[in-house]
């Protein structure tokens, strides 16, 4: 492909997007702003680091992995009844058999999924019988808490959000330290990859959004003198790239990376604010964005969104919170 057709390739691939009312194209410019923000601040970091769990980890079966879930909620005074959804059907278990020969060791596997099905709620769920189960099962409670079958475009931007802040509250509280340490590496390393594989094409997305077609000049003009081979460059890299975009899981994953170590923060500041992350549940389903800034304290009128003030704020939290949580060897 010479560099004309990449140009139309690319365009022709993002205004495929346009055929859809996407919260990504309704919030490129900022989404593309986060994501590149997100992915300097974690380029800083090492999240490649070997946990090895072999021989470490200890199984519990259903009911006790399901009773630690029960636990958490009723400490930090979670008003959700978990054993209707364990009776009606909500969570279905995908079997890992960690006792067959073969399987002396099962990979903890932090996976786990919300979706409708026939306008119904479902739960999936390993069933590894690691504690990683109940911190996985707390994620998709949360999820199924605040999700509904109408879409709705903040909650969409927000969930993420809250299931990985919950989860890895949870997470601090029940698992061993090496474990606790495994779980962060691998959320860490998924917000940082989702920034790596998708942080170009957000940037030809909002750059074609905001000028109407892909070239040199429209790219300059919008993000500041570039070589031209380093444009060059970014097309061959975006053309290559495809089948790794996510677009939407990079959205979630970086207002997740964004803030959740903000949230964690303000909890281990003063636990009370367990009762804001509470609250999120209602407010994400709003229409507004700046109503949940407020919420947490971030903002202090509805006037102002994310500004670099704020932005600053959540990117402090993030290095506090990995100076503090994180095993030393992270740091570049
Ligand atoms: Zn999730």
């Amino acid at each position: 492909m010479n560099i004309d057709e990449k140009e139309k390739s690319i365009e022709e691939n993002i205004s495929k997007l346009f055929n859809y009312d996407f919260l990504i194209l309704k919030h490129s410019f900022l989404i593309d702003r986060l994501v590149n923000i997100l992915y300097i601040e974690l380029s800083k970091y090492d999240f490649d680091i070997e946990i090895d769990l072999k021989g470490k980890l200890k199984t519990y079966d259903i009911n006790e992995r399901y009773k630690f879930v029960k636990d958490f909620y009723k400490k930090h005074n979670i008003d959700f009844d978990i054993d209707k959804i364990f009776t009606d059907g909500t969570i279905e278990l995908i079997n890992i058999d960690t006792k067959k020969e073969s399987f002396q060791y099962a990979e903890p596997n932090l996976s786990g999924s919300h979706r409708f099905v026939d306008e119904k709620s479902v739960i999936n769920i390993n069933n590894t019988g690691y504690m990683f189960d109940s911190v996985t099962l707390a994620h998709e409670i949360s999820h199924h808490r605040n999700q509904t079958i109408e879409v709705n475009e903040i909650n969409d931007l927000f969930t993420e959000t809250l299931a990985l802040t919950e989860a890895t509250i949870m997470g601090k509280e029940v698992l061993t330290n090496d474990e606790y340490q495994f779980y962060l590496i691998k959320k860490f390393r998924a917000y940082y990859m989702y920034c790596y594989n998708n942080h170009l094409h957000y940037d030809f997305i909002a750059l074609y959004k905001e000028k109407g077609s892909i070239n040199y000049e429209n790219y300059c003009s919008l993000f500041g003198k570039i070589s031209k081979k380093d444009y060059y460059d970014k097309l061959e890299n975006i053309v290559k790239s495809y089948e790794k975009v996510d677009l939407f899981g990079c959205a979630r994953y970086t207002i997740a990376g964004l803030f959740v170590p903000y949230l964690i923060n303000k909890y281990e500041e003063n636990n009370l604010f367990f009762d804001t992350i509470e609250k999120l549940h209602v407010i994400i389903n709003s229409d507004d964005i700046s109503n949940i800034l407020m919420s947490i304290g971030l903002v202090n009128s509805d006037n102002n969104f994310l500004n670099q003030e704020n932005i600053n704020i959540l990117l402090d939290n993030l290095n506090l919170f990995l100076s503090r949580e994180m095993k030393k060897g992270v740091v570049k």
